[in-house]
């Protein structure tokens, strides 16, 4: 792996100051900071061809569409789907659940049906549910977790019924850190013929993703939170199912012939990306798994964990601090607290000494009411921090301290 140094200058953000301090920059799991060469692809985008993908006859259409499909094949290679119609491009984790909720709940979810989430679910990943069982006439049935944060499996498969049809869990809590044995969970579901779809929203970006090694139904994830930007995610689906789902939405590019009386549908996966879909950040985010790739998937998940288990004991070592999950197998997130000090205050002061964490309930308030709370401080690392940065974390967590004290 590239030394520190040589990463860090490729983040140009991370050379920045707040309130004349150097930014230590540890909100990574709400979204990651992007490298010099993803903000220049999609420079170069809007510099040399912008123009709408798959519509025009002439070069600019042509290049773009091009570079657009070649991001959606380097997905697809990135987490092995066997084929690059099964890799449809969306606005996000949260585009890619209610799309599934929509068009798979549209064809399979009936009046009793069951379907199965965790306690630790982002809230992405609950109210999509929701919706369709208030639609349908279903009903949402969860999956609980020990005190560690992490999912008690006996209780899953007592959970599973003959009205279960679809399996609904992500891949790490992004308000625990717990990494959820997904493999297990879809070996399980697939026994009972039930298909699962996993929030890979704060997975992917830790260490390699292989969606036919899991063998999931469905996986989604944020461009955002890979070093890629905003407005752009990825929906990946079994061709079988994918062909037999509806679209959910209508317009442009995925039609193949419309006139008033009937519209044919397109083929995947241009049948589920209605409209002109964010193809300058497709392209960018293309350029983010290639150049996490380079610097070595293995190598990210060795340094994080490293991270991870420094910064956990430094923690430890301050008595008024409490963290909150601690599963054998975690993504680099810790949530705490501290003794007598509201979330909210710890987090401001931190800020104004230049550091950057997440306070609040981070979009999973059942997870924090499974452990009596209504908010954490959360820490979240990633390959680009340092173990300096997490020395002056516990210092400033001193310093908050001291001030209330
Ligand atoms: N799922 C999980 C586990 C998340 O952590 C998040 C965002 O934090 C989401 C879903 C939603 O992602 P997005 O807002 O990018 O759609």
């Amino acid at each position: 792996m590239k030394d520190i140094k040589s990463i860090r200058n490729d983040f140009p953000i991370l050379q920045k100051e707040v309130y004349g301090r150097k930014l230590i920059y540890l909100d990574n799991a709400a979204t990651t900071q992007k490298p010099q060469c993803v903000i220049d692809a999609i420079n170069n985008i809007y510099l040399n061809f912008n123009a709408n993908v798959h519509r025009g006859v002439h070069a600019l259409s042509d290049m773009a569409s091009e570079e657009y499909e070649k991001a959606r094949e380097k997905v697809r290679s990135f987490i092995n789907a066997a084929k690059k119609e099964e890799i449809i491009f969306t606005s996000g984790t949260t585009g890619s659940i209610n799309a599934v909720a929509f068009s798979f709940g549209e064809k399979y979810i009936k009046r009793g049906d069951e379907i199965l989430i965790s306690h630790i679910e982002h809230h992405s990943n609950i109210v999509p549910w929701q919706m369709l069982c208030q639609r349908k006439g279903a009903k949402i049935k969860v999956i609980p977790v020990d005190d560690s944060g992490q999912i008690i499996f006996e209780e899953y498969l007592k959970l599973i019924t003959d009205k279960t049809k679809l399996v609904a869990i992500t891949q790490a809590s992004n308000a625990l850190g717990t990494e959820v044995p997904v493999k297990e969970i879809t070996e399980e579901a697939h026994r009972h013929g039930i298909p699962v779809l996993i929030d890979g929203a704060q997975g992917i970006q830790h260490g390699t993703t292989d969606v036919r090694d899991i063998g999931c139904d469905f996986y989604a994830f944020s461009g955002h939170k890979i070093y890629g930007s905003a407005g752009i995610g990825v929906l990946y689906g079994k061709e079988k199912l994918l062909e037999e789902m509806p679209p959910y939405q209508g317009g442009g590019d995925m039609i193949k012939n419309v006139t008033f009386e009937k519209t044919t549908y397109n083929d995947l996966p241009f049948k589920f990306e209605a409209g002109t879909t964010n193809f300058p950040a497709a392209i960018g985010l293309a350029r983010a798994l290639d150049y996490i790739s380079e610097l070595g998937l293995k190598d990210i998940s060795s340094r994080e964990q490293k991270l991870l288990n420094y910064a956990t004991e430094k923690l430890q070592g301050i008595d008024e601090v409490q963290i909150i999950g601690n599963a054998a197998l975690k993504i680099p997130v810790i949530s705490f607290n501290i003794k007598g000090i509201h979330h909210y205050d710890a987090g401001m002061i931190l800020d104004k000494l230049g550091i950057a964490v997440r306070t609040g309930n981070h979009c999973a308030q059942p997870a924090l009411e499974r452990f009596g709370l209504v908010g954490t401080i959360r820490v979240s690392l990633c390959f680009y921090n340092t173990t300096e940065e997490i020395d002056i974390l516990a210092d400033g967590i001193k310093k908050v301290i001291e001030m209330f004290a």
